[in-house]
This record gives structure tokens, sequence and C-alpha cells, in this order.
């Protein structure tokens, strides 16, 4: 007992800066990332999101006695395609393994994934950090890629936390088990000193660009098709071996990736600091308070009694199908950033803005609906992420396409709307309105730019206002503004204002 109220006393944090000044940090990631092929991993139960529960099940996905399982060939090419684009070799020959335990969310008592015959091994990939000093290249060596299933999805009801505790009763449904996953695992990753947080972000953040190039997964980390272990540990400085990692279990943002290894480190040092030793265990990450609190211990090593399910046949990806698959990769998405930044001559913010943003795929396919790119990129960085923000969804899960963002676009160009107006139509897009020519003509959003309908507004503005006009004549076209504003409070914001002015001008008789 001794030793465990020595070792369970809570710390002080330590400021992350000072922390940083005295240890080192060792990182570690496990990225899981759902599939999304249409059906499960070892059955041909549809992988659809939000159906009634338990209505996407069978025999072999239940574990019923008798049911056999047999491998999804789009999983294994998703998961040999990211292990190309990851640099790693591809095992010309393994088999699939039982990881047994017991959970209620998995109704076989053990798991199907793949233990010492990974799919993938060996590869890397490599991040780029903003420090004060400009952009710093880090690269994160892979150990494996490997293929498993999920589980279900457990539901623990009646308690005020939706944790187990407290909770009156539990419910499982079994629609998610066994839709397949491939985890990413990194080599420890040293060397990063303070930066460490962002090289963590920055890791999650290029897998899930090069998982979505792919188009092999849409990777919302919100809706959990890929979710983060984030492994920390903290060692002296000089020291010659690693310290005692935590693993705070399935982070699910990027900022969370980020805030937990920086709490984690200063957590860490606390415990170092005053005496105590770092616990080996899984850890919850806190969204509100930005903290950590204590999960599982893993001081002693669960035995899984892997062994390699009997009921499957070993993957062996002949050399042609694996050659086959590299030849058809896409370009990376670093390689599509250096590109971008060419063609479209942005400087490194305007790059990292759109980065930041998640924006070059929408930009990309604004672009090639046929918007000039800085209209483009002008209108999801500014307009439409303001949408965004406000209705917290991200930017892509806007109700708006790129050809409709183009649409828009191409109507300010044409002079058929005003940028104000062109907002208007944007907001009924996202009202599920109809398509940009629809909701100009239901709205009457049209720029009044006729001569005869402006003319009538020009006249009335002239009219109701006598000593700015008497000015006007006087010379002082500046006073042209007050009158053009008459007439777009006439037209509803809908005249062109430059239009309105000339005519303005000449009614008066002074010259533009
Ligand atoms: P587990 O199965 O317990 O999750 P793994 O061997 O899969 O353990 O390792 C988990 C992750 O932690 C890997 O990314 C690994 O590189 C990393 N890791 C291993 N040792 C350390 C350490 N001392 N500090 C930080 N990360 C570590
Ligand atoms: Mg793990
Ligand atoms: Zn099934």
């Amino acid at each position: 007992m001794a030793n465990a109220v020595t070792n369970s006393g809570a710390a002080e944090l330590v400021a992350y800066d000072d922390a940083m000044s005295r240890y080192q940090p060792v990182l570690g990631l496990e990225t899981h990332v759902e599939l999304g092929t249409g059906s499960k991993m070892f059955c041909s139960c549809s992988t659809a999101f939000g159906a009634a529960p338990n209505t996407q099940v069978c025999p072999v996905c239940l574990a019923l006695p008798g049911s056999l399982p047999v491998v999804n060939a789009t999983a294994v090419e998703s998961a040999i395609r990211l292990g190309l684009a990851l640099d790693c070799s591809i095992a010309p020959w393994g088999r699939f393994a039982r990881k047994n335990y017991f959970y209620p969310d998995m109704p076989k008592n053990y798991q199907i994934s793949q233990y010492d015959e990974p799919i993938c091994v060996d590869g890397h990939l490599d991040v780029t950090v903003d420090t004060p000093d400009g952009p710093r290249g880090f690269r994160v060596e892979i150990e494996r890629v490997h293929m498993e299933e999920d589980t279900g999805k457990t539901s623990h009801v009646g308690g005020a936390t939706g944790r187990i505790h407290g909770a009156q009763y539990s419910i499982v449904d079994y629609n998610r088990a066994g839709i397949p996953l491939l985890e990413i695992v990194t080599r420890p990753i040293e060397h990063t000193g303070d930066l460490a947080p962002l090289v963590a972000r920055a890791y999650v953040s290029e897998l899930r660009d090069l998982v979505r190039s792919l188009g092999v997964s849409d990777v919302r980390m919100e809706e959990g098709s890929l979710r983060c272990d984030v492994n920390v540990s903290l060692m002296p400085e000089g020291a010659a071996e690693w310290g005692t990692r935590s693993e705070t279990k399935n982070v699910n943002s990027l900022r969370s990736v980020e805030r937990a290894v920086r709490y984690e480190i200063s957590r860490q040092a606390g415990r170092l600091d005053a005496g105590q030793r770092v616990v080996q265990e899984t850890r919850h990450f806190q969204e509100n308070s930005g903290s950590t609190v204590s999960g599982r211990s893993k001081e002693e090593a669960q035995d899984y009694r892997y062994f390699p399910d009997p009921d499957l046949v070993p993957v062996a990806p002949s050399a042609e199908w694996v050659e086959e698959l590299r030849a058809a990769l896409p370009e990376r998405p670093s390689a599509v950033r250096r590109r971008i930044q060419a063609e479209w001559g942005l400087s490194d913010d305007e790059l990292r803005d759109l980065v930041n943003a998640d924006a070059i795929g929408l930009v990309t396919a604004t672009v090639a609906a046929g918007a000039p790119s800085d209209d483009a990129r002008k209108w999801w960085l500014n307009e439409l992420s303001r949408r965004a923000t406000e209705t917290e969804v991200e930017l892509a899960a806007l109700a708006i396409t790129p050809a409709q963002v183009a649409r828009v676009i191409a109507l300010v160009a044409e002079g058929v709307l005003t940028n104000k107006l062109a907002r208007q139509v944007v907001d009924g897009v996202l009202a599920g309105e109809g398509e940009p020519d629809a909701v100009v003509e239901a709205r009457g959003l049209k720029v009044v730019s006729d001569d005869s309908a402006l003319g009538a507004a020009v006249d009335a503005a002239i009219a109701g206002n006598p000593d700015v006009a008497e000015k006007i004549r006087g010379g002082k076209t500046a006073a042209a503004g007050a009158l053009v504003g008459a007439v777009m409070k006439a037209t509803r914001g809908q005249a062109d204002a430059g239009r309105a002015r000339l005519l303005i001008l000449e009614r008066l008789g002074v010259e533009g």
C-alpha cells in the first residue's frame, strides 16, 4: 500500500515551458481509421452510419456458432494503398489473429486483428510545423499498419455522465461491430523538444489528409471515423532511456491531440519533480478542462492470447497487384500543396490559411468548376468559413457544393449579382432553396441595372434631396454617394451602384 500511496497522490502541474527546460518528451501515436467500404470486414452487412440499432447485423458479425468470416477485398486494397502512400513495405503473406478478451460490445469474445504479421511495415510520413523561425520539417517513422474490425457501441443509460458508473442499465448496438479499421502505429517520436504538441497535431492532420486523398475513409474526427491514442513520456534532459508513457485514448480532434500532449507533459513533469513515478496507464481527455484523467492501468500487460485465426485464409497480395496499386496512387497532399501554391501564386501565409481551414479540396473543386482561384479562395475562407463557424459544422459539411459556389462567383462576374446579393443567394442555397439561379429567381435578387427601372429610382433620389443635388451640380461630385445610398435603399440593395452613380451625374449635368 505504501507504494500505491506515493504514486497516487496528485502532484502539481508544471508550467509547460518550465517542464520543457528540464525534460525531453517522447511521443507515440496510434491512429484508428474506419474504412468507407460498403460492407463490413468479414461479412456483407452494410456499414451505413445512423441506421436503427442492431439492424445491420448477421450471423458472422454476431458470431453465431458455425458462421464463417470472409475477408473484404476492398479493405485489404485500402490497407495496401495507405501502406504504399506511407512508404511502407507490403507483406507478401500474412495472417489475421484473434485477440482474446471479453467485452459486451464484442460478441465473439475476441477481435479479429493482425498481430505479428501486419500487412504494412516500416514507413514514414513527413510533417511540417510552423515555428517562430519559420516552417520546420519532421519525419515520423511508421512502425506498422494493420487491419482489424471495430467493436459494437455500448451506451450507459440513466447516469449523469454517460459513463457506466451511476448508470441504471447499458445497451449495445452491434451495427458497428465488424466495420473495417486500419490502425497506424508510429515508432517513438523523439527530438521534438517543445514542439511536441504541434508535431503530434501536424502528424494526425497530415495522416488525415493522406487517407482522405486516397478516398478510403471520410476521416471525420468528430464522428469517430478517425481517432487517435496519444502516448507521451518524459525523460530528464540527457537521460539515456525513455520514461514510462501514458496513453490517452480516443482523442477526437486535432486541437485535442495538441492539448492532450501539452497537458501530459505538464502533469508528468509535476510527478517527476515531486519524486513520484509516472504510472503506465490509459487516460481519457476531458474536452472542457483540457486535462486527462486516469483510466485503466497497463502496469501488468494483459495477455490477449493471440493466435492465428483458423477460419481465415492468409492474405497474400501478389507483387503485380501491389505495383499496380502503387502506380495508381494519387498525388500526395504535400505535393498538391506545393503545386497549387505555385499555380495560384500564393504566399506561405495564404497557403497556411487554406491548410488550416481544411479548404484546399473545396477551393480546388470550385476552381475546377470554373471560378478564378482568388475568388474561390475568398469565398471559402471568408464568407463560408464564417457560416461554418456560426453553425458549428466543418466547412465541407456546409450545404453548398463547390459547383454552386462557382456559379455564384460567375453571377457576380457577369454583373447579375453584387457581392451583397451574392451573400443572400448563398443564404438561400444553404437554406435548401435550390441552385443559385433558382434562388436568384425565387427571391428576385437580380441587380437592377436596366436604365428605366434604375432611372426612376435616380429621379426620385434627386427630387427627394434637392440640397445634395445642388452641391453636385456645383461640382462636389463626392456628394453623389448620398444619392447612390438613397437609390440602393429604394431598390432594397439591388441596384448596380456604379451604374446608379453614372446616371446621377449624367442627370445633374456633371462629368464622372
Ligand atoms: P500498446 O499495445 O500498449 O498500445 P505499442 O507497442 O503498440 O503499445 O505502442 C504504443 C505507441 O507508443 C507506439 O506508437 C510506440 O511507438 C509508442 N511508445 C512506445 N514507448 C514509448 C515511450 N516510452 N514514450 C512514448 N511513446 C512510446
Ligand atoms: Mg495501443
Ligand atoms: Zn454481418
